[in-house]
């Protein structure tokens, strides 16, 4: 390569980054688990980077492309969710940004999957019993029983990448979906999962015949015993159906009181204080999250309150955090090789340098004809 182009990388992401070197990039990577403060990327960003690595904790705004206009040529984001890059300013400096969609799909299914699992079967307030000593006797009911999975209703807003994937997981355990998006209806998956549902009542594999169908939102919170959220954070002005505070009063409100939710889309498609009611009133059985209004989660939330403890899993924003979908260098496997590709491919023009052909550049709006 002619040209040696400089990267600053907000946070490690392991030998990925060995591999740009190689390719002959100057890679700075900031030495801190914490997220850099944003004055240190706007500094680095100013001293003439190409190319930008980031993750969902750095807001990457106006002041960030100000400070790169003379020579920041892509932001790379290391997660498929990028609500921290505003995309009508990169669209306005015209700065292609990419993402990691797709290798984190199944990694983040599965755990929603197990987190369901997890909160329903009451797994958490079983292990403390055993480890607490408190496992006095083995008793039909007591002190506490959870509920099956098996054979339930789960609605599943956002049939995106991972909403389907999750789905995919449900039809193991015979459940029974209903799916709400309103932008994208995949009703040929939805017949295939149905095909494959009577194929295994018609094989005797299942007792009932499971079944799948799109549903109105009001009525799929309605119909659900699980409710699991797989939706981007879209902000009012940003979609005509944002999603911030999608789950409300209202909405959570809707949901059977013997229902439980679980959240690994971004938090504040959820209003914390609403669900912290909810919880404690039970307006609904449970809830699973990974993800917050304010991450990680502050010391005083009243997600924290020991009185829903039993019912309100946390976790800290983990559902992609697997080996070989974080850190892989293989741009079909991780999140790692997936953000360095995105950032060759802009930096050595590939595809001819068509951005709008790249496939990891997320806004290809701004670079059409
Ligand atoms: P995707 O774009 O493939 O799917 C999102 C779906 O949501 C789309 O089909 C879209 O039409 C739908 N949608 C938009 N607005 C909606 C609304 N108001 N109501 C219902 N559906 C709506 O994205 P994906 O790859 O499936 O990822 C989804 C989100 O999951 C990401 O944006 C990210 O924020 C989150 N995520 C979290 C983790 C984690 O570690 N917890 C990991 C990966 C992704």
């Amino acid at each position: 390569m002619d040209k040696k182009f400089r990267v600053f990388a907000t946070c490690d992401i392991g030998e990925a980054i060995e591999l740009v070197r190689k390719r002959g990039y100057e890679v700075e990577v900031y030495p801190h688990p914490e997220a850099p403060p944003k004055k240190v990327i706007v500094e680095k960003v100013k001293s003439g980077i190409d190319g930008l690595i980031t993750t969902l904790r750095d807001p990457i705004d106006a002041e960030i492309f100000e400070a790169g206009k003379e020579r920041l040529k892509v932001v790379a984001q290391y997660a498929v969710g990028f609500d921290n890059i505003n995309r009508a300013d990169a669209n306005r400096y015209k700065i292609p940004f990419t993402n990691t969609a797709d290798v984190l799909t199944e990694a983040t299914a599965e755990f929603a999957f197990f987190m369901m699992g997890e909160l329903a079967r009451r797994m958490w307030s079983a292990e403390h019993l055993a480890r607490e000593n408190k496992w006095g006797f083995w008793h039909p009911y007591l002190p506490f029983l959870g509920d099956e999975v098996s054979g339930k209703t789960v609605a599943v807003i956002g049939t995106g990448r991972i909403g389907l994937a999750f789905i995919k997981k449900c039809v193991g355990f015979d459940m029974n979906v209903l799916c709400y998006d309103p932008a994208y209806e995949n009703h040929a998956f939805v017949k295939t999962v149905q095909e494959i549902n009577d194929l295994r009542h018609a094989r005797g594999l299942t007792r009932e015949k499971a079944w799948i169908r799109y549903l109105g939102f009001e009525d799929a919170l309605r119909g659900a015993d699980f409710v699991s959220i797989h939706v981007p954070l879209l902000r009012q002005g940003e979609s005509a159906t944002p999603t911030f505070h999608l789950f409300n009063e209202k909405t959570l409100r809707l949901m059977k009181s013997t229902a439980f939710l679980v959240n690994t889309s971004r938090g504040p498609v959820l209003d914390e204080a609403a669900l912290a009611r909810a919880l404690r009133e039970n307006w609904i059985a449970g809830a699973a999250l990974d993800v917050y209004e304010k991450e990680p989660l502050p010391k005083d939330s009243p997600l924290r309150d020991p009185a829903i403890e039993d019912r309100c899993r946390l976790m800290p924003h983990f559902a992609s955090a697997a080996r070989i979908t974080r850190l892989s260098a293989d741009p079909e496997k991780g999140m790692a090789g997936r953000c360095v590709q995105g950032l060759i491919d802009v930096l050595e023009a590939n595809y001819g340098g068509d951005v709008t052909r790249m496939p990891y550049v997320v806004n290809k709006e701004a670079f059409g004809k």
